[in-house]
């Protein structure tokens, strides 16, 4: 059953990537997760072979290919490869659609090649220290002077914040309308009033750049408001389901490997005389975390043929996120508890896979977030 919805151009674009990690990341990672963040070149490097931006138009560098698949091998194979200090994905899966599809003309030629190129590193800013789950209660503000808007406030857990050069920021331009009173704003690299604060230390995805974010009366001209005014909810709420499918993609693909590198260890590991996979309570154990992530590879694969299709619904991106990445972390603590104290061994691809799966429940909307969004559809 698996990869079935994977056709012969994205077996090729697979290789590609399986190719390009292996030289470029892979021989980085240790170093990279030490550092915290990633060399900015790799980011060029990607450009230059087409990891970056493959569903924007041709005429802006892209690979001109509306169709998410490509996206879902890319992260499948950065899981694979353990280079999770890789923002691509929210580059790709995240920024892409609020570029492509909210952008005016003059907005597209400012930064879609570079987009395309790595030149331009991308981030997108919601959350605050004060508000996460709770968008409408965030509380940076963007105030109208002249041609220009005027930036205040503070965000938090920026993925690629330190490296980006363009941030797409959430502000309220409209504080009295509380939801419908929010817009998107591109802000770039180098702007008067936009610092960054310190690298924050995680618990895992230890090579992904996250960061604080600061605006201080950060001025940018009038024509970096990205889609409508005070509809910057609607246009969080209309991209956030292609977010959240990114989001259970990386939990499938880590699910699967995980589980394959534990399937190997558990018939090469021997005890009382037999290999630890043969005892029947791990036997079963391994059959039950097959059959979930059978499952879940079954949903995913659905939810991405609904989203090429545009209509994957923001309850069935809810059902993924929560669900693939709940398994996830199972999936991780289980095996980390199959491979016994070398399961606590960070040189063990086990024990990086348990730390990296934890945050996966929580961003992108928490599992309780998503729950919220699934019982309202079924009117509670
Ligand atoms: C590594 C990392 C990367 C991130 N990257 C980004 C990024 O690039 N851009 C960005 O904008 N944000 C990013 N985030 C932020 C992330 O989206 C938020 O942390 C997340 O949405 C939760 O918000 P919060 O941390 O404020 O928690 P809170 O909203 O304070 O929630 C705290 C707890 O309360 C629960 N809760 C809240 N409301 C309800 C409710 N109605 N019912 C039941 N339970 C509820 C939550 O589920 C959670 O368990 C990132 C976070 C991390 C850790």
């Amino acid at each position: 059953m698996e990869h079935h919805v994977y056709e012969a151009e994205h077996h090729a674009f697979r290789e590609l990537c399986k190719e390009f990690l292996a030289r470029e990341a892979v021989p980085h990672n240790d170093e990279w997760e030490k550092a915290g963040i990633v060399d900015r070149d790799v980011w060029r490097k990607a450009g230059a072979v087409g990891l970056l931006g493959m569903d924007v138009d041709e005429r802006h560098g892209g690979g001109g290919q509306r169709d998410f698949r490509f996206n879902a091998v890319l992260v499948e194979e950065i899981v694979a490869a353990g280079a999770s200090g890789l923002g691509f994905g929210l580059h790709n899966d995240v920024v892409a659609p609020y570029l492509t599809d909210l952008t005016t003309e003059d907005q597209q030629n400012r930064w879609l090649p570079g987009f395309c190129s790595g030149d331009i590193v991308t981030a997108i800013a919601m959350s605050e220290p004060a508000a996460g789950s709770d968008l409408a209660g965030i509380r940076t503000t963007a105030v109208r002077d002249g041609d220009s808007w005027v930036l205040n406030g503070q965000k938090t857990f920026i993925t690629n914040g330190e490296l980006a050069d363009l941030v797409i920021v959430v502000a309220k331009t409209d504080p009295s309308r509380g939801a419908h009173g929010i817009s998107l704003f591109g802000v770039e690299r180098g702007t008067p009033g936009f610092s960054r604060g310190r690298r924050l230390e995680k618990v895992g995805l230890k090579a992904n750049d996250t960061a604080e974010l600061f605006f201080d009366d950060c001025r940018i001209p009038s024509d970096h408001l990205i889609g409508q005014e005070n509809q910057g909810f609607y246009h969080l709420m209309a991209n956030l389901p292609r977010e959240r499918l990114g989001i259970a993609v990386a939990a499938v693909a880590a699910a699967e490997h995980i589980l394959s590198v534990t399937l190997d260890y558990a018939k090469s590991r021997a005890a009382f005389g037999r290999p630890i996979g043969k005892f029947q309570h791990n036997r079963f154990l391994l059959a039950e975390l097959d059959t979930e992530v059978t499952i879940a590879r079954t949903f995913l694969n659905a939810c991405i043929v609904e989203q090429n299709a545009g209509r994957l619904s923001v309850t069935d991106a809810a059902k993924a996120k929560w669900w693939t990445t709940e398994l996830q972390n199972k999936v991780a603590d289980r095996c980390l508890q199959l491979h016994g104290g070398y399961g606590f061994m960070l040189e063990y691809p086990v024990a990086k896979a348990w730390l990296n799966s934890r945050v996966q429940t929580i961003y992108g909307g928490t599992t309780e977030i998503m729950k919220e969004i699934i019982g309202r559809s079924l009117g509670l």
